[in-house]
């Protein structure tokens, strides 16, 4: 007996696909399963943590509803992975902010918003706020770039170390692995191998319903990076080289930031869209909340910061910078406690899966 009744539905299910393996060619989840006879409850949330819920064995599936057995292992394995972020989460007494999560991130973002705008008029003045500011230093005539980079540093260091406890409380239940392993894990997050099933499995082309999650997945996944880069390059920009936000056009940090910022609006509003189109009986509707919060965060951290990149010159620059300061305020507070943390544990499960299947061959 496991500790929730998810644990026990896929320790059922587990043992149900053990004996029957037919889906054995589609992903990750089967050849892990079948190196064992009976399942850990930390060998049921790796599993989960390698699902990226397909819906490929569902479809495949003699055992589906409503046949008895009812084998629905993506919706179980949904269900537990959301456990599963809970489980691991740093502090323990944060992990009710998976529950409700698309409510509490949706009034973090909102009330930091607030805080930023109330800041900006405290700090100056509430002209200030819808005044022409322009070049090299523009947006430090409403909040001080110490300040700045404070409340930042303080966000982002706190979501580094709240995730990293995470993950190591994830890789004790199990986890060994070497550095090939890492590398390995790496290519295959980098290439989503396994989001559709890893590869034809037993879907062919003729019946396999078409799926661009793949496409949308990776401009999120590479326009997040470039966002990043942007920023870090703008940092060496401030210290090293002396120049002052808002950069040029045709400067890195905008060059860069601009292609993220592209990315990260085409591709969350277009997983969004593919996750309307999939099979609902191999979803559960109770983690729609902290996907949308999650791709909405994303979409507005985006449009935020293309809006003010496009609109920096003119009165609304003020109100522009709180907003998108806010809402990345959010996103940093809010990472460790919601959908961000997947690819972060499906990494490390690939990591762990690439150790066994080495030393299964070895
Ligand atoms: S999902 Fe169904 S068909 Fe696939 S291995 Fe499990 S029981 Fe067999
Ligand atoms: S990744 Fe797809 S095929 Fe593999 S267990 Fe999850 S839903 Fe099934």
């Amino acid at each position: 007996m496991h500790a929730t009744e998810t644990l026990n539905e896929a320790d059922r299910l587990m043992v149900v696909c053990n004996s029957c393996r037919y889906c054995e060619g589609l992903c990750a989840v089967f050849p892990a399963m079948e190196m064992r006879r009976a399942f850990t409850s930390g060998d049921l949330r790796y599993f989960a943590n390698l699902c990226h819920g397909c819906g490929a064995c569902y479809d495949d599936c003699q055992f589906s509803p409503p046949h008895e057995f009812n084998v629905n292992v993506p919706k179980v394995m949904a269900q537990l992975r959301l456990e599963s972020y809970a489980h691991y989460a740093w502090p323990g007494a944060c992990a009710g902010l998976f529950q409700r999560n698309g409510l509490v991130i949706a009034l973090i973002a909102a009330l930091s918003v607030a805080v930023f705008i109330a800041g900006f008029v405290a700090w100056s003045d509430p002209g200030a706020l819808f005044a022409v500011h322009t070049g090299p230093g523009a947006f430090y005539r409403l909040m001080p770039h110490n300040t700045m980079v404070a409340i930042f540093g303080a966000a982002f260091l706190y979501a580094c170390i709240a995730i990293v406890m995470g993950l190591r409380a994830f890789w004790r239940d199990g986890g060994e692995a070497a550095g090939r392993d890492f590398a390995q894990a790496g290519h295959e997050t980098a290439t989503l191998k396994y989001l559709d099933g890893g590869g034809a499995g037993c879907r062919d082309s003729d019946t396999k319903a078409p799926d661009n999650r793949r496409l949308y997945h990776h401009l999120t996944f590479y326009g997040f990076l470039l966002c990043f880069a942007s920023t870090s390059v703008a940092t060496l920009y401030h210290y090293l080289l002396g120049m002052q936000a808002p950069y040029a056009w045709t400067d890195l940090p905008v060059v860069l930031g601009t292609l993220g910022g592209i990315g990260l609006l085409i591709g969350p509003v277009g997983l969004l869209a593919e996750k309307g189109k999939r099979d609902p009986l191999t979803q559960d509707s109770s983690l729609w909340g902290m996907d949308v919060a999650f791709l909405a965060m994303l979409f507005l951290t985006s449009l935020t910061g293309l809006a003010l990149l496009g609109l920096r010159s003119t009165p609304a620059m003020g109100l522009l910078l709180a907003i998108h300061l806010g809402v990345v305020f959010g996103l940093f507070v809010t990472m460790p406690y919601g959908k961000f943390v997947h690819g972060l544990y499906r990494y490390a499960a690939l990591a762990r899966y690439s150790r066994e299947r080495r030393t299964q061959t070895d």
